[in-house]
């Protein structure tokens, strides 16, 4: 399966063929939408998803994955850890010291 972020909104969707630039160019508004990579399954891809992903809504991402966040966090610890910063920060700029 090839993995896409779409430019409308950041959903994540698959084809099981590999686009050309042409299909994944918007003429609308002339971004694109951009390739993840190839994976097997939904799961093979969550344990590879590096920290530039740590802003993804985990619920999001695992119901899109149509697993649980217990499992997404199991397969990918690390998105946990970038998820609890990242959280954390969020906090911190509402209530500077
Ligand atoms: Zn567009």
């Amino acid at each position: 399966m090839y993995f896409y972020e779409s430019h409308l909104g950041g959903n994540i969707y698959t084809t099981d063929y590999e686009k050309t630039y042409d299909e994944l160019y918007c003429e609308e508004c002339g971004d694109s939408d951009t390739f993840l990579g190839e994976y097997d399954t939904w799961e093979e891809f969550i344990k590879d998803l590096g920290t530039e992903y740590a802003s993804y809504d985990p619920e999001f991402l695992a119901e899109t994955a149509g697993i649980t966040v217990d499992r997404l966090f199991e397969l990918n610890p690390k998105l946990k850890e970038d998820y609890d910063e990242y959280y954390n920060k969020e906090e911190n700029n509402e209530r500077p010291t």
